[in-house]
């Protein structure tokens, strides 16, 4: 059966429909990220057989290179529903709803139990890196009965050999993590950039931990204005404390970075942790600390005796008619300037891409970074995530492109209304269209956490932990329209 949502067809599957070449053939998931794991839960919950693929030798490899790093959202926030009714069943202890996980934590307490699941765990196949996906038999050029043929999923293992697997449906929930993008201001990597590799970190390293002999008694300049560029800026200023010639230098693109406008304190924002990250900041550039430069738009990198050089333009205010040059030199650069998609697994299939964030196309509009926060990104769901090619769906932090506003719990509910649609259940697809909102994600987690938290005794068996549950995270579902969580901004 095929639904229009106005913009482009996609297919509802018909449980009732004759078989056709797709049918007994597995629902393919594009990685094992949480929001990888919870399409497979979904599809198992409504009766549909997953098959994740993921090319790390664990799932949640994304996550595990950021595993030092504090979420700035609570455990209630991070976990999908489904998957915690899995989880429950299988004897899990949650954790605190309220507490802030690290990636580890999120690993070892969440998405390792979860995948351990006998359901799931037979079901993901690691070291397994999908290449490419096409429909059997047609290129993207021929139309005639493209719908009804199954997906061709190309593979690679360990060992490098390919191999082709088919898929009545593919879910791509691969994230973005490894799509860095470059320092240069214009999207394009600085000139030189690609030869300073060597003293240029791209995302959260570990710098009190794994990476701290990199940075200790070094000067650093992070390039970025998101939250990530906040983590390690606030990572260097512990470790000047530790080790005073520690030098750290904060480069951003605009005249004032993200994190030090507007709400910056732990008591305006709705998440406190983050809110202190704002706070810290400021008082560690007012106090000469970090040094900021800001207006800097970077275009080459230069070489420099055992040192890294970045030049570009200083622009005043958005004067850049007559900006200056501007030379920034340090040992290392960390940067912190946001990911980019990559479609190329996709380049035989029938996309439409967003023309500046390279999102679905009707996404585009609803989580323009321009306009829009996390907190302000409406409910959405197979209507605006389906591509002119039926079956291929793109989710989570991927489904975002460039916008650096996604959370877990826009991809719980995106898995949410894309496995309706595939198991035909209409009504439910554009339910979950106009699902919970953030804080009545939490409501329902923290009910859920209590129920298992009172099977194992830990709390008296009183009615139910969720009144009252918004408070505790300082607002209710209106307030969340108010929050910025950027992991990464360009600058
Ligand atoms: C530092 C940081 C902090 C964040 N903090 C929060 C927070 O507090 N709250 C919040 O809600 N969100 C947060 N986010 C945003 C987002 O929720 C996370 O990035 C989350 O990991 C996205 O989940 P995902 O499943 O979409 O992608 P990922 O976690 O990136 O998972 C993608 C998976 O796909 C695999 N993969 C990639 N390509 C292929 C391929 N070709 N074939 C097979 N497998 C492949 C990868 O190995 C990986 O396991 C944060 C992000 C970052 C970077």
């Amino acid at each position: 059966m095929t639904r229009s949502n106005g913009i482009y067809p996609f297919v509802i599957e018909d449980p009732d429909a004759a078989p056709s070449a797709r049918s007994g053939l597995p629902v393919v998931v594009v990685g094992a990220g949480p929001v990888g794991l919870a399409a497979a839960a979904h599809l198992l919950d409504r009766g549909l057989e997953p098959l994740v693929l993921e090319a790390g030798s664990q799932v949640g490899a994304n996550i595990a290179q950021w595993r030092h790093v504090r979420l700035f959202s609570p455990w209630c926030l991070a976990l999908d529903p489904v998957s915690v009714r899995l989880l429950e069943q299988a004897g899990w202890s949650g954790p605190d709803p309220d507490a802030l996980p690290t990636g580890a934590d999120l690993l070892k307490r969440y998405l390792a139990p979860l995948a351990a699941l006998p359901a799931l765990a037979s079901r993901i196949r690691l070291h397994t890196t999908v290449v490419a996906v096409a429909r059997r038999d047609l290129d993207k050029v021929r139309s005639p009965g493209r719908d009804q043929l199954p997906f061709q999923v190309r593979v690679r293992d360990r060992d490098g050999r390919l191999a082709d697997l088919q898929a009545r449906a593919v879910i791509d929930a691969s994230g973005t993590w490894t799509q860095p993008n470059p320092l240069g201001a214009s999207g394009l990597p600085a000139l030189g950039e690609a030869d300073a590799g060597g003293r240029i970190a791209y995302g959260l390293p570990d710098i009190l931990g794994a990476d701290r002999g990199r940075y200790v008694g070094r000067r650093t300049v992070v390039v970025g204005a998101g939250h990530s560029a906040a983590t390690s800026l606030l990572a260097l200023a512990e470790l000047q404390q530790q080790a005073p010639g520690t030098e750290v230098v904060w480069a951003v693109r605009s005249a004032t970075p993200r994190p030090l406008v507007g709400r910056g304190s732990a008591e305006a924002d709705e998440l406190p942790a983050r809110g202190r990250l704002a706070t810290d900041l400021a008082a560690l550039v007012e106090a000469g600390r970090i040094e900021l430069v800001s207006g800097f738009r970077i275009h080459t990198v230069e070489p420099a005796i055992d040192r890294v050089r970045l030049a570009g333009d200083h622009v005043q205010g958005d004067d850049v008619i007559h900006a200056q040059n501007l030379v920034v030199e340090a040992d290392e650069v960390i940067a912190a300037t946001g990911l980019r998609p990559d479609h190329s697994i996709a380049a035989e299939l029938r996309l439409a891409l967003e023309p500046a964030l390279e999102s679905p196309t009707a996404l585009g509009p609803i989580i323009d970074p321009n306009v829009h926060t996390c907190g302000t990104v409406p409910a959405h769901g197979i209507a605006e995530l389906a591509h002119p090619e039926p079956g291929y769906v793109v989710v989570g932090m991927k489904s975002y492109g460039r916008a650096p506003t996604f959370l877990l719990a826009t991809g719980y509910q995106q898995v949410g209304s894309v496995t309706a649609a595939l198991a035909g259940d209409q009504p439910d697809a554009a339910h979950h269209d106009q699902g919970p909102p953030a804080a009545a994600l939490c409501t329902i987690n923290r009910d859920l956490l209590a129920g298992v938290q009172r099977r194992h005794h830990l709390l008296p068996s009183a009615p139910t932990a969720s009144s009252g549950t918004t408070a505790t995270l300082g607002g209710t579902a209106a307030d969340w329209s108010a929050v910025t969580c950027c992991p990464s901004l360009p600058g």
